[in-house]
């Protein structure tokens, strides 16, 4: 079993994403900005963009952050997404989620100008990614196929279930992987898929994205398959200084010395999600989807 380092992963791609960026300015071009909407005060919230500042600042971007009341109506949030959309300084940016319940995060994602919506939540992205045309990827499912391809995992042919279908993550996860290229054959996983043990047993990938702590067990993962974690759910703990720990979708202990790879949680998937938005960024400053 060989255990996926996604820390190391993301240290490696955030190298190569500085090196573009050294690039770019010595060329003459500015670094790449970009700009995190943040509304009111969700703690996890401030931590995410906290977090994107500081990776930003790793990677040589310029980074800001606009942060609004919660009070904020939608009117003047859409007005200040279309300052952004127009500002030729700002090269992508996102709006943290959630948003109140007074805001429609639908009106929101879809006010974003495409050419800057690194998030890859605009429809016109997650169609032309459906197509298979270049787009900005959603940044989870793009962690996941980067883990595959740095340890160098063979997808072609092989059959991938993935456990749920929401829209950040398993449904774009599991259209990416039968898409040329990586070429598996797809099995998609809901909370109405009937036998589901069985369809998991069958599969040489598991991408497990249901947010059900432990739901896959050792008797669901056949011999050598790869598993992907990508369920974080926090819960309680005694034994750690914050007073709370990570657990994923898998039950690692046991379902581990099946695998041939597999992701832990914390330190798999997590790590990625980052770099995902960085690489966006740098494609947007590049022009290199839209021109
Ligand atoms: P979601 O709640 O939007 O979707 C969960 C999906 O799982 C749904 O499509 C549902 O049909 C399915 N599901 C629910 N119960 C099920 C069951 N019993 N059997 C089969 N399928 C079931 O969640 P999400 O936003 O996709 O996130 C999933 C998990 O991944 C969460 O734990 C979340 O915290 C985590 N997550 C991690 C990262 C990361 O960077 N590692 C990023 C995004 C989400």
């Amino acid at each position: 079993m060989e255990l996926i380092k996604g820390e190391e992963v993301a240290d490696s791609l955030k190298a190569d994403i500085s090196k573009e960026v050294r690039k770019l300015i010595d060329a003459g071009q500015r670094a790449p900005h970009l700009v995190a909407i943040l509304v009111g005060n969700d703690g996890a919230s401030h931590t995410y963009v906290g977090h994107k500042e500081k990776c930003c600042n790793e990677c040589g971007f310029r980074s800001s952050v606009l942060k609004f009341d919660e009070n904020i109506s939608e009117e003047e949030l859409l007005q200040e997404i279309e300052k952004l959309n127009n500002d030729n300084s700002v090269d992508g940016f996102i709006v943290q989620l959630p948003l109140p319940k007074h805001i429609s995060e639908q009106k929101v994602t879809e006010a974003i100008d495409p050419k800057k919506d690194v998030d890859g939540f605009h429809p016109v992205n997650t169609g032309r990614m459906i197509n298979g045309l270049p787009s900005y990827l959603p940044a989870t499912p793009d962690g996941i196929l980067e883990l595959l391809k740095y340890y160098n995992i063979a997808t072609a042919g092989k059959k991938c279930v993935v456990i749920g279908r929401s829209n950040i993550v398993g449904r774009p996860i599991a259209n990416l992987l039968f898409q040329k290229g990586w070429d598996c054959t797809v099995t998609i996983c809901h909370s109405r898929t009937a036998n589901l043990k069985e369809e998991v047993a069958q599969a040489d990938i598991i991408i497990a994205a249901l947010g059900i702590a432990q739901f896959v067990t050792a008797d669901m993962v056949k011999e050598g398959a790869v598993v992907i974690d990508v369920g974080i759910t926090r819960i309680p703990s005694d034994k750690t200084k914050s007073g709370w720990k990570l657990l994923g979708d898998v039950k690692f202990d046991e379902v581990a010395p099946k695998c041939s790879y597999i992701t832990p949680v914390p330190g798999g998937v997590g790590p990625m999600t980052i770099i995902s938005l960085m690489k966006n960024t740098l494609k947007a400053a590049k022009k290199e989807i839209y021109g």
